[in-house]
């Protein structure tokens, strides 16, 4: 891990958040090459989510929401972790994941567990009072339950379907760490599938495979991921049935995301507690029914850090001279990987750096490029290594007798020289 955030940073992937006052515990910024990076991988969850699919619509709620919203929910009343403090170093700690019964920092003395809930609170217009009291959302998922009429007679879906939302929430985390794994401002990136409750079992079935696969489609590899099933303890009590994703990262298996079936309960407690009919008329069953939903719940910030680890490698690559050089190599899939193509005159040399300035050009408009032309070839092959960059094309003296560049491919470092006609749709058949 360590090597990991090194790099992050280094490299303009991931900043710790204000750094220059000392940082905030728990956030962090996305750089350059970070902000490219995470939407590519929201990016990919949406197009599988909703572009692919006829039975699902995408939804962009607020954060802020009506109050009774987490009533109904259950998070004001029971959205807590308990917390303990330790009376002489005052450090504050999550009791239910405390292996003693003293401070892991000091050894000193822990009051009694107290539940602290996890909704951070703030206020609506000037005045600071209880009725201008609101809460930042701990999850997306409720800006989906309170736009379900309102999609459903709006979208001309048919149950089943389901409703897809990417966007921030934030939880106070007691213990937050890990670097991006768990802070108190993250990125979700939630479904919502309603279907009748005869068929709840058999979407849950299928969410939980196609979510898995989803994973494995963009890279993962398949000894680092697995569905684990809650056990009776875990389970919320509301679900039927929930497993998470996880993924085996340096300190082990952790969640990416959790597949629940919720039953009505979300649409029944939105109903009760706005007193709004909240059914779904199904005319070929001829029935009114609150629908059974299943939610795959993901993290956009976890994820993007599996896929991180994940790609990360250390191998050997040749240099100019023929010698062996240990090279960092993130083996990015092509669709996450923040920049696609490389583009670097071989020298400095005017005509070079103009045709090299041309395609780098030329090829922007498709996919995001970098122009570099500044120090040794091979310091410039092992920087986009670095980044990810799954093709370096090289401009070089011959280019501009022959029109024809030198492709190299980021994972087996062959060389490949092609005509300029031809590079577009090249690299467009193996980019896609
Ligand atoms: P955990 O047990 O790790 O706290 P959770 O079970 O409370 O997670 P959910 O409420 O199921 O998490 O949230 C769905 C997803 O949102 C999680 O699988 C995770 O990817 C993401 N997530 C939740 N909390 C955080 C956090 N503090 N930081 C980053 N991502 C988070």
């Amino acid at each position: 891990m360590e090597k990991i955030v090194s790099l992050c940073k280094r490299r303009g992937f991931i900043f710790p958040s204000s750094e220059i006052y000392g940082g905030l515990g728990s956030c962090w910024d996305y750089g350059p090459l970070g902000v490219l990076f995470k939407n590519n991988v929201k990016q990919a969850w949406w197009r599988s989510a909703v572009q692919m699919r006829d039975d699902m619509v995408g939804l962009d709620a607020s954060i802020l929401m009506h109050p009774m919203v987490w009533k109904a929910s259950g998070h004001v009343d029971c959205f807590s972790d308990p917390m303990s403090d330790c009376k002489a170093c005052k450090g504050r700690f999550r009791a239910d994941t405390l292996e003693g019964d003293v401070c892991p920092d000091c050894g000193g003395e822990l009051t009694e567990a107290r539940m602290f809930n996890l909704m951070f609170k703030t206020f609506l217009g000037p005045v600071e009072e209880d009725a201008a009291m609101a809460y930042l959302r701990p999850e997306t998922a409720q800006g989906i339950f309170a736009n379900f009429k309102n999609v459903a007679t709006t979208s001309r879906k048919k149950i089943p379907f389901g409703i897809a939302q990417i966007g921030k929430s934030f939880r106070n985390e007691i213990t937050p760490g890990k670097f991006t794994f768990r802070t108190r401002e993250f990125e979700q990136m939630e479904i919502e599938f309603f279907c009748h409750k005869s068929e709840a079992v058999k979407w849950y079935e299928y969410w939980l495979k196609e979510r898995f696969d989803w994973y494995k489609s963009l890279g993962l590899r398949e000894e680092n991921i697995r569905l684990r099933p809650h056990d009776a303890k875990e389970l919320a009590h509301y679900a039927e049935a929930c497993q998470d994703v996880e993924y085996n990262f340096p300190w082990g298996w952790s969640e990416l995301e959790g597949i629940a079936n919720r039953r009505d309960f979300d649409l029944s407690r939105h109903q009760e507690f706005s007193g709004k009919d909240l059914t779904y008329f199904d005319e070929e069953k001829n029935e009114h029914y609150l629908p059974y939903v299943i939610e795959p719940s993901a993290g956009a910030d976890r994820g993007a850090l599996a896929f991180l680890v994940d790609a990360y490698d250390e191998d050997e690559a040749p240099t100019e001279s023929g010698k062996l050089e240990s090279r960092v190599v993130l083996r990015f899939h092509r669709h996450l990987a923040p920049i696609k193509t490389a583009i670097l005159p071989l020298s400095r040399k005017a005509e070079l750096m103009e045709k090299a300035g041309k395609l780098n050009q030329e090829l922007r408009r498709h996919w995001m490029c970098e122009y570099d032309d500044r120090g040794s070839i091979g310091k410039r092959y092992r920087r986009q290594d670095e980044l990810g960059t799954p093709f370096c094309i090289t401009v070089d003296f011959q280019t501009l007798e022959d029109q024809a560049v030198t492709i190299r491919d980021r994972d087996t470092m062959k060389q490949e020289r092609i005509s300029l006609d031809q590079l577009y749709g090249r690299l467009a058949e193996r980019l896609a």
